[in-house]
């Protein structure tokens, strides 16, 4: 039987990989300009990891994961999101012991047991970005605008940006019991999944995907209205630097995220059609997650956008990507004899950085000069019977149709001149 990439999963192939790079390329020279440093965690991590810093409540906790033991009996599981394991690693080697704040970023796949569909994967990528070590509103002000400065220049203008404030411990607490007591009587008309996670994140109902779940607590207290006047002055700091600083959002009461150790400022992206997944990126403040895992009360905040969403963006605006995977020079060698000196002329024009190619499949002459054609050679150099008793090699411009004989000794010269007057 014919093996197929498992459901949920899809190649990237070379055609397709220049987008990759191209967006990538964007998201690490933003973030290094805004000073965060690249960290790469690993792919897999102990399953406990994530049960404790993502969350047990959550979709991706209690349904989502790839777990699996290895031949130790351990139970690992297949990373679902990356911030998990950036707070282990600042904890592993005592990062926080430095100079703060600590700013990383990370590009990678994630996994996760979702139902595939457009902009839903199994395995999917993720570039995100945390800084642990600061309070401060004007690093979650730094946060959002490093991730809007990524949509702006990947050409993505039309964003909403959905921001809200989940609080601190004490004020959520007693908001919690507010919500609580507000659903109770409407129980009956939540989803499954609600009925059974009110009474120990009523938040979650908030951010439920079911609309029936959104009706049956209409009117309900905001958080927003709860929060306590430190939490309300975060806020209002936030928000004012963004206004400050050109980037228009929506406060969104809904918009909360389901983990207890997130606090302050929340906030999602999400870009207008490209589908029903429209949720590019999300991310907020984490003041208790650090302790959590088993570190020192540190506070931190993050994003992570999705790549394949991005790139669906990407790909509505319609613009091409600049491609220049064609090689330079092609090495024609009219008899097979020839084939080791066409290997080191090429060895000698790779080495110039000129992106230079041969024939593999010894094919004839005239068929050599079609494929170097189709393959978008810009200058074909050829080694024949005439060249090699003279002692000169034959270089021809593929535009102009021009040929010229050169000196073996002065190739490289004469190849980038004529790749340059091309
Ligand atoms: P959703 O509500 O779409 O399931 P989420 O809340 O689970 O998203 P986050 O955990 O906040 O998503 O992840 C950040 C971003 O990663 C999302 O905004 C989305 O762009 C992307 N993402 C999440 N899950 C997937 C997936 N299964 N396939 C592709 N992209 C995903
Ligand atoms: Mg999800």
């Amino acid at each position: 039987m014919l093996i197929k990439a498992p459901r949920g999963t899809y190649d990237i192939l070379p055609e397709d990989s220049s987008r990759w790079q191209y967006i990538e390329k964007i998201m690490k020279e933003t973030a290094e300009i805004f000073g965060y440093r690249e960290i790469r965690i690993p792919i897999f991590e102990h399953t406990e990891l994530f049960e404790r810093g993502v969350g047990e409540t959550t979709d991706i906790v209690s349904k989502e994961m790839y777990t699996f033991s290895d031949k130790a009996g351990r139970s690992l599981t297949l990373r679902p999101e990356g911030t998990a394991s950036c707070v282990r690693a600042l904890i592993e080697h005592s990062q926080y012991g430095g100079l703060l704040p600590i700013k990383w970023y990370y590009v990678g796949p994630m996994f996760r047991y979702d139902r595939p569909q457009t902009g839903r994967y199994r395995q999917f990528h993720q570039f995100g970005v945390e800084a642990f070590g600061s309070n401060n509103p004007y690093i979650d002000a730094e946060v959002i605008i490093l991730l809007i400065e990524v949509l702006l220049r990947l050409g993505l203008e039309e964003y909403e940006l959905h921001l809200n404030s989940v609080g601190c411990p004490e004020c959520r607490g007693e908001y919690r019991q507010k919500l609580i007591e507000h659903i109770e009587p409407y129980q009956d008309r939540l989803c499954k999944d609600c009925q059974t996670r009110y009474t120990q994140n009523p938040l979650r109902v908030l951010d439920c995907k079911n609309e029936a779940c959104h009706q049956a607590i209409e009117g309900y207290p905001t958080l927003f209205s709860n929060l306590c006047d430190k939490c309300q002055e975060h806020y209002a700091k936030v928000k004012e630097t963004l206004i400050e600083n050109e980037v228009s959002f929506m406060h969104d009461d809904n918009l909360v995220r389901g983990l207890d150790y997130y606090t302050n400022t929340a906030f999602e992206i999400h870009i207008p059609g490209i589908g029903a997944q429209s949720a590019v990126g999300g991310g907020g403040r984490y003041n208790g997650l650090v302790e959590e895992c088993g570190g020192p009360d540190l506070p931190g905040i993050g994003f992570a956008m999705g790549m394949e969403r991005l790139l669906l963006a990407v790909d509505k605006l319609g613009e091409k990507f600049a491609e220049d995977k064609e090689p330079d020079v092609f090495i024609a060698v009219m008899d097979p004899a020839y084939e080791s000196q066409g290997m080191k002329i090429l060895q000698l024009l790779r080495k110039a950085g000129i992106k230079a190619e041969k024939d593999y499949n010894q094919r004839k002459a005239k068929a050599q000069m079609k494929y170097a054609d189709k393959i978008g050679a810009r200058a074909v150099i050829l080694i024949g019977e005439e060249e090699v008793e003279k002692g000169f090699l034959t270089l021809r411009n593929m535009r102009s149709k021009e040929q010229f004989q050169v000196d073996p000794q002065d190739l490289v010269r004469s190849v980038c001149k004529t790749l340059l007057i091309d």
